[in-house]
């Protein structure tokens, strides 16, 4: 039988409530726990055992990154929760925030603990007006009880955490843009080294983590890392994963499953319902808009981070996109494309030009005017952003349409051709 950590707590708004945590969720036991019986380093090497992976996109072991935080420092050092989720095809870190915010606190209450940080931030997307109110809520009730604040649960440890609330930019949920914006400058991210580790938030050690990340660790310490790890079924990822699925399928939402558990197909037949309208799948973007899009006959693929890296396109942050044969792929690359030429901050120049570049000659082929010689371009152009800028954006936006045009390319010809009906 499935094991899922979060999804029984998902659907009430009276669970986010300190009184539901507590008692339903044995709130905060962990983090008394962690402070009382075990020293920061024991907390990172449990981490370290769960195979904790971050879940916003990267798959870098939370752990090791915790690990890499000089314990010597002299500098105020930082936890900084990543809230901003953007990806498009992304929502489940808002049901962490909406049902289970106490979760998180606890959670950056331990992580907080154990790289020695006395000031937590949580960065949370603008447009989460309203996660952002349940989740001050939450943290205010959190410091009436004293489990934030001074002299937590008694022992000399003291946190603080502050809510901050993006403006609306998609490059903000890039670690270092995050960090820039943080601190009141413009949302660009920034040159690495020197990494965040090392010199992050207001000049500090910083631990930067997705939302899923932080809201894991009570688990791992109540259960302990190696059964967290054995949870996943392949060796690598342990835990469980939210699985944000949107598209043609019948039943489309936020699902958690162990890592590992489910192929991608039985996901989507399985989970999902199947294809809308009883259908035939066409492709699936299985990891969040940038990552490389999957025909019909690669999804009996394991859904899990090496599995999917294996037939070139990634997990990310586990948002999979479900197209039917209806779908029109061109308009569909059209549409991913100007989101990333519009989201670019344009301080590199293969980004900047070469996402507007991708997406006026994606503009000139489905309008009917477009040539061969445009979609190589398109290709051409797309392979000179990857690899050759500051931040993943570029590569995010190169991607698909590397894949798009390289796997559905008689539908590209269509277009060019006029057999189809331009826009
Ligand atoms: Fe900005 Fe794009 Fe360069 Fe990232 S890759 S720094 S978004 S211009």
């Amino acid at each position: 039988m499935r094991q899922t950590l979060f999804a029984q707590h998902f659907g009430k708004p009276s669970n986010a409530s300190l009184a539901y945590y507590l008692t339903a969720m044995h709130g905060y036991a962990s983090a008394r726990k962690a402070l009382s019986e075990m020293t920061p380093d024991q907390v990172i090497e449990e981490v370290k055992k769960s195979n904790l992976r971050g879940r916003g996109g990267a798959g870098f072991p939370t752990g090791m990154k915790w690990g890499f935080i000089p314990k010597q420092s002299e500098k105020q050092k930082y936890l900084v929760c990543n809230a901003d989720e953007s990806e498009p095809g992304t929502c489940k870190d808002r049901q962490i925030l909406t049902y289970t915010p106490h979760l998180l606190i606890e959670g950056l209450l331990i992580g907080s603990y154990a790289i020695g940080c006395k000031h937590a931030y949580v960065y949370i997307r603008g447009e989460y007006t309203h996660e952002a109110k349940v989740f001050q809520k939450a943290v205010d009730e959190a410091y009436e009880k004293g489990f934030l604040g001074k002299n937590i649960f008694g022992s000399p440890y003291s946190l603080d955490i502050t809510l901050h609330r993006g403006a609306g930019a998609y490059i903000c949920g890039e670690e270092t843009a995050l960090l820039n914006s943080l601190e009141g400058k413009r949302g660009e991210p920034r040159v690495k080294p020197p990494f965040p580790a090392q010199s992050g938030a207001f000049g500090g050690p910083t631990a930067v983590n997705n939302v899923e990340s932080i809201a894991n660790v009570p688990f791992i310490i109540s259960m302990g890392g190696e059964p967290f790890a054995k949870l996943g079924k392949l060796d690598k990822s342990g835990g469980t994963r939210l699985i944000s699925l949107s598209g043609h399928v019948k039943k489309p939402g936020v699902y958690e499953i162990q890592a590992g558990e489910l192929t991608l197909r039985q996901i989507i037949d399985d989970l999902g319902g199947g294809i809308l309208n009883d259908r035939k799948l066409k492709a699936v973007i299985p990891g969040g808009s940038s990552a490389p899009v999957l025909t019909a006959e690669e999804v009996d693929v394991v859904y899990d981070i090496e599995p999917l890296m294996k037939i070139g396109t990634m997990m990310g942050s586990a948002a999979i996109m479900v197209v039917s044969e209806d779908a029109d792929l061109v308009k569909l690359l059209l549409r991913i494309t100007k989101f990333y030429a519009h989201e670019s901050c344009g301080q590199c120049t293969p980004c900047r030009e070469g996402c507007q570049w991708m997406e006026s000659l994606l503009h000139k082929i489905v309008h009917g005017h477009g040539s061969t010689d445009d979609l190589n371009l398109l290709v051409d152009v797309a392979q000179n952003i990857g690899g050759k800028t500051l931040c993943a954006l570029g590569d995010a936006a190169a991607g698909p349409v590397i894949s798009f045009v390289k796997k559905f390319r008689p539908e590209f010809e269509e277009y060019i051709k006029g057999a189809k009906h331009h826009a």
